[in-house]
């Protein structure tokens, strides 16, 4: 329900993504004005890979508007599996999940926001706070002001390189070759063994996932769907992901790099360790995918998610774990429906408000990060300590992998 004394309350949010739809849309729903400012022209397109959803996500999309029966959100699968070197079964648990796609589910959030609140083509340059009203100022010279700014500008957040400046990603010492196969294009044998389950190859030191998600054209049917793959690869800070990541020009990227610009030096190679390395019904979705990219694994932790009295950092630009909760998304959602609570829970006091937001969420963010780092520190390029090394030994077993990967179990906030 929306209060009045709220009513006539202006937000402005930053990034159009996921963060910053499902705040456009819950604030929305009591009352706000909301616009929303994202940087990049033209429609956003998904990076072409796969979402783990959990159950929490689907509590916010019910609260944001979305009939999760009437639109469906992604592929289920009954469990997991781990095949091992050869291709055999070495392991399966029953799991029920959903699946999805950042394309299906941006496209699901877009569209519930009238088209008159989402902005596309305005950077953010510049915050500046005064004690009535906070400043949004564009590239282009333009710039809005509202009671509230939202800064769900991601990993590389605008807001929070003016705001807190000390608060940087941190490279995990490993990557993830990523990408997407159609299920039509796999021979028959590896779509019945992979493409109905949360699948794993545990190379030494390595780990391959895989799991089914919507077709090209949002096609949920067996047959017609894709299937997304992760590949998480040890790659020293120095050497190993400068080779990674200088591109086709021969320009060296710090963090990504754009799929097309890959070489093909390095895509062949990796490909080559894909049939030496993995399970086969694995290597062959490697092999049959036109265009795999490549992600950075970084870590990054904030302090504080309240960065003045009138602006906030949420979802990506507050705290990045690695991939290996599956939380990014669900962790965006309801980072946006705590705010929206906070601020309805405190309609006078836009402080109280703000503080009760961050209390409740800068636990859940650290904890999440911290148990991303610890699923993931066996692929790390250079272990430490011993007590490092038996830590992350514990999270290899294909047991292990199987039951922890992508749950929300283990989260201790
Ligand atoms: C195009 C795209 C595709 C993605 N695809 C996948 C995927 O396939 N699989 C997966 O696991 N994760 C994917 N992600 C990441 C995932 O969605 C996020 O990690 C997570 O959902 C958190 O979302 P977020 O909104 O906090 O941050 P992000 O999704 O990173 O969104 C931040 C948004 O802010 C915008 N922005 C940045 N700086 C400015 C500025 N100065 N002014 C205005 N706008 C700005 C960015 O363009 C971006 O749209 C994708 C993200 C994007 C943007």
């Amino acid at each position: 329900m929306s209060d009045d004394r709220w009513s006539q309350r202006k937000a402005v949010v930053i990034g159009g993504s996921m963060a910053g739809l499902f705040a456009a849309l819950l604030l929305r729903r009591v009352g706000w004005r909301v616009d929303v400012y994202e940087r990049i022209g033209a429609e956003l397109a998904g990076r072409g890979a796969g979402i783990v959803t959990h159950r929490e996500l689907f509590d916010v999309l019910a609260k944001a508007g979305i009939d999760t029966a009437a639109a469906a959100v992604g592929v289920s699968v009954p469990g997991r599996r781990v095949l091992d070197s050869a291709g055999r079964v070495a392991g399966e648990l029953a799991l029920p999940q959903v699946l999805t796609s950042w394309g299906h589910l941006y496209g699901l959030l877009k569209d519930a926001l009238p088209a008159s609140c989402y902005h596309h083509g305005a950077n953010l340059i510049e915050v500046s706070e005064h004690s009535d009203r906070v400043v949004a100022r564009f590239s282009d010279g333009t710039q809005v002001s509202g009671d509230l700014l939202i800064g769900a500008d991601g990993i590389f957040s605008t807001v929070r390189a003016q705001l807190a400046s000390d608060v940087r990603p941190v490279y995990a010492g490993y990557v993830a070759w990523r990408g997407l196969v159609n299920e039509w294009d796999l021979s028959p044998q590896a779509r019945a063994e992979l493409c109905n389950w949360f699948a794993f190859s545990l190379p030494p030191g390595e780990q391959m996932l895989g799991y089914p998600v919507a077709g090209p054209n949002e096609e949920m049917g067996v047959g017609q769907r894709r299937f997304n793959f992760v590949w998480y690869r040890p790659a020293d800070a120095g050497h190993r992901l400068a080779n990674l990541l200088t591109d086709s020009d021969g320009v060296r990227h710090e963090l990504s790099i754009p799929p097309t610009k890959i070489r093909a030096e390095v895509t062949a190679e990796m490909r080559c360790d894909a049939d030496r390395l993995l399970a086969p019904q694995f290597s062959e979705v490697v092999r049959l995918t036109s265009q795999p990219f490549i992600q950075a694994i970084l870590d990054l932790e904030s302090p504080r998610m309240v960065l003045g009295t009138r602006t906030v950092i949420l979802g990506d630009a507050a705290f990045v774990a690695r991939p290996h909760v599956g939380m990014g998304v669900t962790k965006a959602a309801a980072d946006a429906a705590a705010l929206v609570d906070a601020l309805q829970k405190n309609p006078a006091n836009l402080q109280a408000a703000l503080l009760e937001f961050e209390a409740a969420r800068l636990p859940f963010g650290a904890a999440v990060v911290r148990r991303a780092r610890h699923l993931g520190s066996y692929m790390q390029a250079q272990i430490a300590t011993p007590e490092e090394r038996a830590t992350a030994e514990r999270h290899r077993t294909p047991e292990a992998v199987m039951a922890e990967t992508a749950v929300a179990t283990g989260i201790a906030a």
